[in-house]
């Protein structure tokens, strides 16, 4: 059951309004809210209002129309935030971080939107 979805989860609790939560952009599928731990000046998390665990859980099992206004949502964020590489924003970086290797804490699928300074290399040697 790699699958099994955790209603109490704390996003779950944030898209049921259990729990407060600072929305950049609301759509009838996505939320996008700011990470309450930021890491950089810019850093957002876009989650789909659906059950889904991880990305690959997301985009096997979510719908057409809900893919799309995910993606269309982060981008939206993106602009938003004036992180946009062609805006001169710099540039940002998506994160989606999917079981123990990645050490995922929240277990609802959400993309990391990460800006507002220099990132550094992806990930260090191991
Ligand atoms: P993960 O490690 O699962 O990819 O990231 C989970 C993220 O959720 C972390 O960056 C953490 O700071 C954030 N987070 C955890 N609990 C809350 C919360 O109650 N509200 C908000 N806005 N962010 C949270």
């Amino acid at each position: 059951m790699p699958y099994a979805y955790d209603d109490q989860n704390i996003f779950a609790k944030i898209i049921r309004g259990e729990i407060p939560n600072d929305t950049v952009l609301e759509t009838d599928h996505t939320l996008a809210f700011r990470d309450i731990h930021p890491q950089a000046p810019a850093h957002v998390l876009v989650i789909p209002k659906g059950r889904y665990v991880t990305f690959d859980d997301f985009c096997a099992n979510a719908s057409d129309a809900e893919i799309l206004d995910f993606h269309r949502t982060a981008s939206k964020v993106c602009e938003m935030l004036g992180v946009n590489p062609g805006a001169g924003g710099g540039g940002y970086r998506t994160v989606g971080n999917a079981g123990e290797v990645a050490i995922q804490e929240v277990p609802h699928y959400h993309l990391h939107i990460l800006g507002g300074r220099p990132l550094g290399r992806m990930l260090q040697p191991a």
